[in-house]
């Protein structure tokens, strides 16, 4: 089907259904190509599309921030370079480092190990989704192998089922959601089951804008038939089952744990920990979620859908990606951040 006819066919279904829809995409780069590819504007009065918890810059609590910038004048903290700008309560690891703090950037914690000698004091700063966890598990099974006996991760791993869960009980009702197709490439179709008894249309959808619409019609057809199983359009990737040798992995290394989400606050289960056998390379970031910084960002209203980037007050006028004052606008991934430089048709 060709593209116009593919939006035809879209809008012409929610017609049918009679009212506009609220769909939620729950990761980041689903975010980045729904703005980039202008459907807002697109489906402007059929679709209101919601940034949801799935970019894991965005939903990090800034204590953890915190407690790495103190880490950074004894250690060696490795983190991905999206991290660096966050806010903390005082100063970002980027300013830490403008200060002398040990903060280095990889791109792998995997090729980070390789090079890594035995005498160095190293932290990790294990940040992600089940789609990265993997990589920190296996980074953590090289630190055993070399026998490194200074390096540790503080892990700030999330899960995407609980949020997601707390997010359909608790928060706006949506009509649809765009499943993230990177974590389902890991957990599978069979791992996003449990969405099928809140009702929603839901599917996995890939990255391209060809297949966000695809993941429309997909939704709106489910809506038409009443159709709630979750439904596979990143075939090409995703397998039912997922990525057994990653999910192993994860399983082998790691347990479940609370973690704080931004706009969802603490979630039993919804982080993964370094399990008691190995805990001698995991290091105590232990920070109190319930204090948060004075701020007028509005990034946990953003992530939950009660307000669209450009209603914070802050939004352009001197929160920017090269000035930003939240973690929505740091992430490439955040929807303020989309919304910076896709969105100018609002
Ligand atoms: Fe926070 Fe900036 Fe987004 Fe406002 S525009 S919610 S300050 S990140």
């Amino acid at each position: 089907m060709q593209t116009a006819e593919l939006i035809w066919e879209i809008k012409n279904n929610i017609e049918k259904i009679g009212r506009s829809l609220k769909i939620i995409e729950v990761c980041g780069t689903h975010t980045v190509s729904i703005y980039k590819n202008g459907f807002p504007a697109v489906f402007e009065g059929y679709i209101d599309f919601i940034s949801g918890p799935g970019c894991p810059v965005c939903v990090t609590h800034e204590g953890y921030i915190d407690r790495l910038v103190e880490l950074s004048s004894e250690w060696t903290i490795y983190t991905f370079g999206d991290l660096l700008k966050v806010p903390g309560s005082s100063k970002s690891l980027s300013q830490a480092r403008a200060n002398g703090g040990k903060i280095k950037v990889m791109y792998s914690p995997v090729d980070a190990v390789e090079h890594l000698e035995n005498n160095e004091k190293v932290i990790f700063a294990a940040v992600g989704f089940e789609t990265t966890a993997p990589a920190f598990a296996l980074s953590l099974e090289k630190v055993i192998e070399k026998g490194l006996k200074n390096v540790k991760f503080a892990c700030e791993l999330k899960t995407i089922d609980e949020p997601l869960k707390s997010f359909l009980q608790n928060h706006i009702r949506v009509d649809g959601i765009i499943l993230p197709g990177h974590v389902a490439t890991v957990i599978g179709v069979d791992g996003f089951k449990f969405v099928e008894r809140f009702k929603v249309a839901s599917v996995i959808s890939g990255f391209e804008g060809y297949d966000i619409l695809l993941s429309l019609l997909s939704i709106t057809q489910d809506i038409l038939s009443e159709d709630f199983t979750v439904k596979n359009e990143y075939k090409r990737v995703v397998k039912k089952e997922g990525n057994v040798i990653a999910k192993g992995y994860i399983e082998k290394y790691f347990e479940r744990t609370s973690a704080f989400f931004r706009g969802l606050g603490l979630i039993p289960g919804g982080g993964l920990k370094i399990k008691d056998e190995f805990s001698e390379y995991s290091i105590d970031i232990s920070y109190d979620h319930t204090k948060q910084k004075d701020s007028l960002c509005r990034c946990a209203d953003v992530l939950t859908g009660k307000i669209k980037p450009f209603e914070c007050p802050l939004f352009e006028k001197v929160c920017t990606p090269i000035s930003p004052k939240g973690a929505c606008m740091v992430s490439q991934e955040g929807s303020c951040n989309a919304y910076f430089r896709y969105g100018k048709w609002k």
